[in-house]
């Protein structure tokens, strides 16, 4: 059976159900790259320039993690799911770079999505993908159909059920994740509401957040993060912050937080990457709009290859630490 990887990093949060489904219903078997650890992001950051961002380095590691485990690994060039906005250049350069970077790679099956080109050149890049493992066009068909449900009913689980993308890959494919939150109930979030901020391939990396989001439910925080949105919410936040959406990902960190700022969350987390151009400039928007309404407090984190540990928690509980006082002189201004 030919076995087909894929990086847990980058998009693999957003599409990875959708992914496995269209390579097992074309016979294949998809193998995962482990959870990163401190030797997949070493061994991604040796073969770029320093000043390459920390996902794209982490992508190569994962990459590096597959080569000798896969027949293929899969690495598409993701230009546009949605009419004129766009996704940032290294996902478009994401098959050349890993090519040129990586030598020793088995064959990269790529493929290029940009909406923008209409549905028959998305049609045409399916069955180019489908055609290295199958002739019949109909079983292609099938297969990407089968993978659309399968898109449809992670984002839905998701926004219904307030799942993180590791909770919901786990119930839709079975595929057993770290474990990112302890077992907790409702009763268990005593200390309030911390909505997270940021793009999924940073924020459910254990490795690169130190544990940020298990941190915050282990201290009773309940955790709110862009993917528990509806389309509609995120859509609505980005007009209320930026008018319009011109990158993918500003209904990661401008959409959410355009809504979280007014649901009365007691505090926004961004978490951004070094070396991120958009980043940069989306996390200031959300941070001059969150000062100038003053209600909701709001801290931003830029991790990088070096961030330490215990930098990152003192933050976080100084963070925390404002958020308990604030609250506690509210309650007495009541009182
Ligand atoms: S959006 Fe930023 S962090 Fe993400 S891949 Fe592009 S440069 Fe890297």
């Amino acid at each position: 059976m030919i076995r087909v990887g894929i990086p847990q990093a980058l998009l693999y949060y957003q599409y990875y159900p959708a992914w496995k489904t269209f390579f097992e219903e074309l016979g294949a078997e998809v193998v995962v790259s482990p959870p990163t650890t401190l030797a997949t992001l070493s061994s991604g950051s040796s073969r770029v320039v320093a000043d390459t961002c920390l996902p794209a380095k982490v992508f190569l590691g994962h990459v590096l993690s597959l080569v000798t485990e896969t027949d293929y690994i899969f690495v598409p060039a993701v230009r546009s799911v949605k009419s004129r906005v766009y996704n940032c250049a290294k996902f478009l350069g994401l098959p050349d770079m890993t090519n040129a970077v990586i030598p020793e790679a088995p064959p990269i099956l790529d493929m290029e999505i940009d909406v923008n080109r209409g549905k028959r050149d998305l049609y045409q890049a399916i069955y180019r993908l489908g055609r290295r493992f199958t002739w019949n066009p109909f079983k292609v068909r099938r297969a990407g159909l089968a993978a659309w449900q399968s898109h449809r009913n992670y984002h839905e689980l998701m926004s219904n059920l307030r799942l993180t993308p590791p909770q919901a890959i786990e119930r839709v494919t079975g595929t057993p994740q770290a474990e990112l939150r302890p077992k907790l109930t409702e009763s268990d979030f005593t200390q309030g509401t911390i909505a997270i901020i940021g793009h999924p391939y940073l924020l459910y990396d254990e490795h690169i957040t130190h544990r940020l989001l298990s941190r915050l439910e282990q201290a009773n925080y309940r955790i709110l993060t862009p993917e528990m949105l509806t389309p509609e919410e995120l859509e609505s936040g980005i007009a209320r912050l930026a008018g319009r959406a011109y990158w993918t990902y500003e209904e990661e960190v401008v959409g959410a937080a355009g809504h979280y700022l007014q649901s009365g969350v007691d505090g926004i987390i961004g978490i951004m990457a070094f070396g991120c151009g958009p980043d940069s400039v989306m996390m200031d928007m959300v941070r001059r709009e969150a000062a100038s309404t003053g209600a909701i407090p709001f801290m931003s984190l830029t991790l990088e290859e070096h961030t330490a540990e215990a930098g990152l928690i003192t933050r976080l509980e100084a963070f925390l630490d404002m958020i308990l006082r604030r609250k506690r002189r509210e309650t007495a201004i009541c009182a």
